[in-house]
């Protein structure tokens, strides 16, 4: 038991070393996804929300849930219907003024990070090349988001906090900001992402800095909503009709961006207009990501 605790210790550690760094890692990776899990099952209280625990080895697509089998997909009743219509893979439910999402956090596309021994596993595109040993594993992940957002007044607050997560996409995965580990830049380590435009990072949180590829890809479609408690969009803003022939990227259909890739504008979802984000080009990044440097609102709280 003693010893279990000391492993404990040393995960939450490893976690919070592995917070805010996404460069490929190699060196003690494997006994990091061994702490995990060990250690899974132990301090994830997830696991009663989100299904059983995804094994890599077995993990195949759910085609009923189109989410990971035995990953439970629920949006509560009284969740807004751009959310209950919209997002999966994850458990989502209102608690007080805040919407709350718990996440295994494991994607619902093939990728190269599962390991070649998993159903799901899928060669990098060509020119690509691997995040160290780097791998896919199932986490905790727990987002309490405003369900009111509003403006932050003042100083806003940065994407590079380190937060567990700064948002979660409609299929239920992990949204990284515009920076890369200190050295590198994203534009580098773009060169990581799998087929979908994933990868993980050296504790398995995979995440999206650009446009998940499941979801959309130059179009208008919802891509999740960050903790601040705005939505997140693909490239172009869908001028508030269901049609996409007048979709167009922001300052043709709407106001242009200002510095945190946000504009207010409606949209179907939000037919009387609401601030959003776009995947758009980012200076920090040199790519394009799906938030910039700041908040436009006040960010709610991540776990993992
Ligand atoms: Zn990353
Ligand atoms: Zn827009």
């Amino acid at each position: 038991m003693e010893l279990l605790k000391i492993r404990t210790i040393a995960l939450l550690f490893v976690f919070g070393l592995a917070l805010t760094q996404c460069k490929p890692k190699s060196d003690s990776d494997e006994e990091t996804l061994l702490l995990l899990a060990a250690a899974a099952s132990k301090i994830c209280v997830n696991n009663s929300f989100t299904g059983s625990t995804v094994v890599n080895a077995t993990a195949t697509l759910d085609t009923n849930t189109d989410c990971i089998t035995g990953m439970t997909s629920s949006m509560s009743a009284d969740l807004p219907a751009w959310i209950r219509n919209n997002f999966k893979c994850a458990v989502g439910s209102v608690s007080g003024s805040n919407y709350v999402f718990r996440s295994q956090n494991v994607p619902n596309n093939k990728s190269f990070y599962f390991g070649t021994s998993s159903p799901m596993y899928v060669a990098l595109a060509g020119g690509q090349k691997s995040a160290g040993n780097n791998q896919i594993a199932s986490q905790c992940l727990v987002y309490t988001i405003p369900s009111s957002p509003a403006a932050k007044s003042g100083a806003l607050v940065g994407t590079q906090s380190g937060y567990a997560s700064v948002g979660i996409t409609v299929n239920g995965l992990a949204i990284f900001n515009n920076a890369a580990a200190p050295g590198d830049t994203l534009a580098t380590e773009a060169q990581t992402f799998d087929t979908f435009n994933g990868h993980p990072q050296s504790s398995g949180v995979y995440h999206h800095h650009s446009q998940p590829l499941n979801v959309t890809n130059n179009n208008a479609n919802l891509v999740g909503v960050l903790i601040d408690g705005f939505p997140v969009y693909g490239l172009h803003c869908d001028n508030g009709t269901a049609g996409t022939g007048d979709d167009n990227v922001p300052g043709t259909v709407g106001p242009a961006l200002d510095a945190n890739h946000g504009h207010t504008a409606a949209t179907v979802l939000f037919p009387g207009g609401i601030y959003h984000y776009h995947f758009a080009s980012d200076a920090t990044a040199g790519i394009n990501t799906l938030i910039g440097s700041s908040f436009h609102g006040t960010p709610g709280t991540v776990s993992n």
